[in-house]
């Protein structure tokens, strides 16, 4: 599956809002969607005069952001709300708790990595063990007790050095434990919707798909 490689600032500027998918440089650079307030594109400019949107169109920009976010396709993505649908409880919330659970979320969320795309990078090149077993499959779904760690021989990679020393590391979420010396990491507890600094409203995706 083709995975996107163009410009990623441009996907912060089409949502309208920063969603840090540069890592530590959305916190150094000057980020584009401060300096151009508009979406991409010949008719970006334009396009903000213009009136009111839809209701379908600001659930689509909801769900556009989410996926942005998580870095996935829209198949993985439609798979993991298929999923979270077929789970007892909210959809929504089911939903933003599967996106979380994911290994190359989690890698980010320690710390190991300064954004989920080098995560993910990580899991793919296989540096990373899940409960002493190499895996290598990004959107691996961890459970509460899993363990997850650097291998051995990539602890003192220096992405990780810099990620962890990076002044504007986010902290670490209550539901996650972190040995920062050993690079051994444990998934505490399943998040709830509460834990998770997400600022989207997954209702609006739930409205989308089910129409
Ligand atoms: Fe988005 Fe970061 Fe680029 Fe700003 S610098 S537009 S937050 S990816």
């Amino acid at each position: 599956m083709a995975r996107y490689t163009g410009p990623v600032c441009k996907r912060c500027r089409r949502e309208g809002q920063k969603l840090f998918l540069k890592g530590t440089k959305c916190y150094t650079e000057k980020c584009p969607v401060e300096r151009r307030q508009y979406p991409p594109g010949q008719h970006g400019p334009a396009s903000v005069r213009r009136r009111k949107q839809s209701d379908y169109a600001v659930q689509l920009r909801e769900k556009q952001k989410v996926k942005r976010i998580y870095g996935l396709h829209e198949k993985q993505f439609r798979n993991l709300f298929e999923y979270a649908a077929a789970r007892p409880g909210v959809t929504g919330e089911n939903l933003i708790v599967a996106l979380e659970s994911r290994l190359d979320n989690v890698v980010f969320r320690m710390g190991l990595a300064t954004s989920r795309r080098q995560a993910r990078q990580l899991v793919r090149h296989r540096h990373i063990e899940v409960n002493g077993r190499v895996v290598n499959i990004p959107s691996y779904r961890l459970s509460a007790g899993d363990e997850v760690a650097l291998r051995p021989g990539s602890r003192e990679l220096e992405l990780v050095d810099a990620s962890l020393g990076a002044r504007s590391r986010p902290q670490l979420l209550e539901w996650l434990a972190l040995d920062e010396k050993k690079r051994v990491g444990r998934v505490v507890r399943q998040p709830t919707r509460g834990d998770i600094p997400l600022a989207a409203q997954e209702q609006l995706i739930v409205e989308l798909y089910s129409k």
